[in-house]
């Protein structure tokens, strides 16, 4: 099986879809925290008017009490008391001539800032008339003022106290949430998906059809099932087709009776051999195989014993090569051939040897020959190594001469060159 390196970082994709989430989440917090600090500036803005004039009323009847009086003492104990509370930067009361009959003014100028004046610029300043009933049987009249000017800076300050933790609170809202949406789209999409990347990374190109489809438990019925489906399908589809050209290659490449290689296989694999061994000097050697007095072996035991009995030669005889480097063909009818590149003439003729000994070892009884009582063949030697200025024809030729020469001394014979062997 073909393992290839992943093309995608495993868990990329988690990375890709988390950074997302999280981009998304923070800004949808901060769009909310503006919101909710929008609303919670208005609240505050009603709550400091509200209680500023709750105050007012409270020290109002006192305040008056004091202006009519013209009582400073009390004018300044209602004073301070407005002036301890922490919003309020200034009191004054003064009586119906204008006079200050008491004043708490801050030590030092109060901090204003931007935000601070467009928070509560507009609502700093309060002033409200004391009004007295001075006689039982009079309408109440106005006897003074007390007027107050709120610590912008007292007040800006709370606010962004309490805005860090409305934004605070969102944020880590936001981020709790983002982090439950990757785990979530982690375990039922990412995962899945990067289960089916790996089943395909690890498929065998040349075996798709046995590709390890991915379980997805849960998916059976969704888009990611129907994906791995798909797929399977096209896998499955692939296979079929190499098959079908696996089986095409075979039938044009093998011999349909005995199984091993062709005439068309023998031409193709002896030309690029030939070119081969020529380019790296090596040499090699040819041999032609001929079962011996096959004629009589088919008109005495039938024709279904003779292609048996190809088939049996033609078996053993495969077993004399090495599949990998060596070819043995059907040449036709009776005939084999057998090519052995890298093989000089002596190693071709213990190749041949061999090819000779297994015919023999068969021990099919021909008693009908004209020459033995069991099955036999002859065959003829070529090799490069000794007809160094031949053509690749002209080796074949030799080949088939040699055999014949092998006929003619007798049968069930190697020959290699003029003389016997
Ligand atoms: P020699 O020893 O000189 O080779 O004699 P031979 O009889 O083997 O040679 P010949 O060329 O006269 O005859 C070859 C025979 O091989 C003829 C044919 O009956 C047989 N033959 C060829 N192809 C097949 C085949 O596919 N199946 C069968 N059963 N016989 C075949
Ligand atoms: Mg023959
Ligand atoms: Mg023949």
């Amino acid at each position: 099986m073909t393992k290839r390196p992943l093309p995608l970082r495993t868990g990329s994709l988690t990375s890709k879809q988390a950074l997302l989430t999280l981009l998304l989440a923070v800004l949808i917090s901060v769009i909310a925290g503006c919101l909710e600090l929008f609303n919670h500036a208005a609240s505050m803005r009603e709550d400091v008017a509200q209680r500023v004039e709750q105050q007012l009323a409270i020290v109002n009847g006192a305040a008056a009490e004091a202006a009519f009086q013209l009582n400073p003492d009390l004018a300044n104990q209602i004073a301070y008391g407005l002036f301890s509370d922490d919003e309020i930067a200034q009191v004054t009361i003064r009586d119906d001539f204008g006079a200050a009959l008491a004043e708490f003014v801050p030590d030092s100028a109060t901090e204003t800032s931007w935000l601070s004046q467009r928070l509560f610029g507009d609502m700093l300043r309060y002033r409200e008339p004391l009004n007295y009933f001075v006689a039982a049987d009079l309408p109440e009249a106005e006897v003074g003022e007390v007027e107050l000017r709120l610590d912008e800076h007292s007040l800006t300050q709370q606010f962004l106290a309490r805005s860090v933790s409305v934004v605070g609170s969102s944020v880590v809202e936001a981020f709790i949430l983002s982090l439950l949406i990757i785990a979530f789209f982690h375990y039922f999409i990412t995962r899945p998906l990067l289960k089916v990347h790996d089943a395909i990374v690890h498929t065998d190109p040349e075996r798709p059809g046995q590709w390890a489809k991915p379980q997805l438990h849960g998916h059976r019925q969704d888009e990611l099932g129907h994906l791995v489906d798909s797929l399977d399908h096209l896998l499955q589809a692939f296979q079929k087709g190499l098959d079908q050209r696996d089986q095409l290659h075979h039938l044009s490449h093998n011999d349909g009776l005995t199984g091993v290689a062709n005439r068309r296989h023998f031409d193709l694999f002896y030309k690029q051999q030939w070119q081969r061994t020529q380019h790296h000097a090596q040499p090699l050697s040819v041999i032609f195989i001929d079962i011996d007095n096959f004629k009589e072996f088919n008109d005495h035991y039938g024709h279904a014993m003779g292609d048996d009995t190809l088939r049996a030669v033609a078996q053993v005889l495969n077993q004399c090569i090495d599949p990998d480097q060596e070819l043995l063909a059907r040449y036709g009818g009776e005939e084999f051939v057998c090519i052995l590149p890298g093989k000089d003439e002596a190693a071709a003729l213990d190749v041949a040897q061999c090819l000779r000994r297994a015919v023999l070892s068969l021990a099919i009884p021909h008693a009908y020959s004209s020459t033995h009582t069991h099955l036999t063949a002859s065959m003829g030697v070529a090799s490069t190594s000794r007809h160094t200025a031949l053509s690749a024809t002209a080796l074949l030729a030799l080949a088939d001469q040699h055999l014949y020469h092998a006929k003619q001394r007798g049968r069930n014979r190697i020959e290699a060159r003029p003389s016997t062997v």
